[in-house]
């Protein structure tokens, strides 16, 4: 395998450098907490202003549509600049978007990706139970749709930043399971 960069990703890599040397931020971040939250999100607003937020998401849904060569290109950048990390945008960036992306509605798509971006809301990950933990097959709090409603029923744990959240995403069992 040839992992010599091209032109392209050469230049790539140099327009990430400029854009990383003139915007990552030199206030170290917050300790953890409600100013931590801010500092995160104004460094994600920073990078969908700059046309660098949701590299990896598709091009439909505001992402930059990168290849992987690019986004470790991506990753590599940032880390030489010192940049910050992701922190309370962990789960919005990496998870629920991407799945949203991958399973939602266009409606939903269309109210919650773009909030993603910008860094307005923060997401948080409700998958561990009492009883359920690497093992989710496990999983026992129960899901009903209720009209407009889902009414859930049963236990999480572990749900880190939940008092910092605007959204969660939340595992729930549906079926009976058989
Ligand atoms: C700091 C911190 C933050 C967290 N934040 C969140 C959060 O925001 N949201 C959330 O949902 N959860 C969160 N968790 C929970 C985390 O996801 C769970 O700790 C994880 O799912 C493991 O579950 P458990 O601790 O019950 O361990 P277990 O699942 O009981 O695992 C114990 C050990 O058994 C091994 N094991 C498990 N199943 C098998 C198997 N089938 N075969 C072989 N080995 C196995 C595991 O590898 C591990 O070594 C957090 C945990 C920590 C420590």
């Amino acid at each position: 395998m040839d992992l010599a960069l091209t032109p392209d990703l050469r230049d790539f890599r140099e327009s990430a450098r400029t854009w990383l040397e003139e915007n990552v931020p030199r206030e170290p971040r917050p300790p953890l907490g409600p100013d931590a939250r801010d500092f995160d999100l104004a460094w994600q607003r920073r990078q969908f202003d700059g046309g660098w937020a949701g590299i990896s998401w598709p091009v439909e849904y505001g992402g930059r549509g990168l290849t992987l060569l690019q986004q470790m290109i991506w990753f590599e950048e940032m880390a030489w600049a010192g940049g910050p990390y992701i922190g309370f945008c962990f789960v919005g960036i990496n998870q629920a978007g991407p799945t949203l992306i991958a399973r939602a509605s266009e409606e939903l798509k269309n109210f919650h990706l773009p909030r993603i971006l910008r860094g307005e809301t923060v997401w948080c990950q409700g998958f561990s139970e009492p009883g359920a933990g690497s093992d989710l097959v496990s999983l026992s709090l129960r899901g009903e749709v209720d009209g407009d409603h889902l009414v859930v029923n049963g236990q999480k744990i572990w749900t880190s930043f939940a008092q910092y959240a605007d959204y969660q995403e939340l595992l729930v069992r549906t079926g009976r399971g058989e």
